[in-house]
């Protein structure tokens, strides 16, 4: 298995957008060609009433919650909640209109990614998949305990359904210990580390928590604890698709954007 180089490493900046809400992009939508078939990671630290009801179309949503207690409501599944450490998989598909919140009183400290739909799958049905941590396959080796949240790692598999093939693992390190992810070779990917500093990739790039690291091409990424670590790493298949994003829409062409304004303005996302 080649090691990946790592072609870049950043840190995140967050800046305060209201009393209640600090954000930072780990992913940049500025860059979305580059980290395709992602559009952009989101991390933000915010208190109830920071995000209004609102709809999507043409994408996934994957939430990964660090601190605090996420709830959840909409307009199909009804509603739920996660904790640190969980995963909610929304596939908004042709449409859903949601509001996520945190409980009364609490700061929720979370990691958004979304996700691009193949144009095949832009007007799926919408499907949430609850990806609870303590339900997921583990990976373990040497100092090593990798939760599978999708896609397989060492030959341990999730069942987390994807229509664009994506390996998401949360790996926890012990100070000095090595494992290696294997990526099949077409994805592209990155990592975030969460807590700890390590060395990563055939480089040894070294980065620490607050940090972002671009994959190279190859089957796999080695990854080696310096201070105990805990890392997520995101990779898929690019679609190579055009790609038009307008707000919570994210479409192939102009005219699907505005035909979905129509769609949610005459209330077919409610449907
Ligand atoms: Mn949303």
């Amino acid at each position: 298995m080649t090691n990946r180089e790592i072609k870049r490493v950043w840190t995140v900046q967050h800046h305060q957008h209201s009393p209640i809400h600090a954000a930072g992009m780990v992913l940049d939508p500025a860059n979305m060609k580059e980290f395709d078939p992602f559009l952009f990671l989101a991390e933000d630290f915010f208190k109830k009433g920071t995000f209004d009801f609102h709809p999507h179309r043409g994408i996934e949503t994957v939430t990964y919650v660090i601190e605090g207690k996420l709830g959840h409501f909409d307009n199909k599944a009804g509603k739920g909640e996660l904790v640190p450490g969980d995963v909610q998989w929304m596939t908004a598909g042709k449409g859903v209109i949601h509001i996520e919140d945190p409980a009364e009183g609490d700061t929720v400290h979370s990691l958004q990614l979304w996700v691009n739909l193949p144009r095949e799958h832009k007007m799926t049905e919408p499907r949430y998949q609850n990806l609870r941590s303590q339900d997921m396959p583990i990976r373990e080796e040497e100092g090593a305990l990798i939760r599978i949240f999708s896609g397989s790692s060492g030959g341990i598999k999730s069942n987390t359904k994807n229509y664009v093939p994506v390996t998401f693992v949360e790996i926890n390190l012990e100070p000095h210990a090595t494992v290696t992810q294997d990526l099949p070779g077409e994805y592209r990917g990155f990592m975030y580390v969460l807590e700890g500093s390590g060395l990563f990739g055939k480089n040894n790039v070294e980065a620490k928590r607050g940090q972002a690291l671009l994959l190279g091409n190859g089957e796999g990424v080695s990854i080696q604890a310096i201070e105990p670590l805990k890392v997520l790493l995101y990779a898929g298949k690019p679609l190579n698709e055009p790609i038009v994003a307008r707000g919570p829409f994210v479409m192939n062409t102009e005219e699907e954007i505005r035909q979905a304004y129509r769609d949610y303005m005459d209330g077919k996302f409610a449907e």
